[in-house]
């Protein structure tokens, strides 16, 4: 296994898991909630990935907050090659930034919709996709 810049032991195409400050996101995750840091000073939501320090503030108080898992599509684009080997069996598939209601942005895919019809702007709730070693959010489009 190799190690990224920061000596974490990189496989590629899988999250880190076992940061610590993440380690709740995952976690939460594996039970179908999608949850956020919200500061306990500022009240701001922290956004991703999962950090220590409150990216408005630097408190180090925060807690974890349900998400209702809604947002808008803010960009996209749509992969025509695998970018790892384990994408293959998906290509075409687009990779989107998606804006959630609460605050927060989040790189993910919008699922069972083919990459050209993605559009910026549009209305979308996250779904689950179950993997043996983790949950990955995943999103589609509101109807
Ligand atoms: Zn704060």
């Amino acid at each position: 296994m190799s190690k990224d810049e920061r000596g974490r032991a990189t496989r590629r195409g899988q999250p880190y898991l076992d940061e610590p400050e993440a380690k709740p996101f995952w976690a939460n995750l594996r039970e179908h909630k999608l949850t956020e840091q919200r500061c306990s000073s500022c009240k701001k939501m922290f956004g991703f990935p999962p950090q220590a320090l409150c990216p408005h503030c630097l408190g180090s108080d925060y807690e974890w907050v349900p998400l209702s898992g809604k947002g808008k599509i803010y960009s996209h684009i749509a992969y025509h090659r695998a970018w790892h080997p384990s994408y293959q069996d998906k290509i075409p598939y687009n990779v989107s930034l998606v804006d959630l209601d609460e605050g927060g942005r989040l790189v993910s895919n919008v699922v069972d919709c083919p990459p050209e019809d993605v559009k910026i702007g549009m209305a979308v709730e996250v779904t689950y996709e179950d993997l043996p070693e983790y949950t990955l959010p995943k999103f589609r489009l509101v109807k």
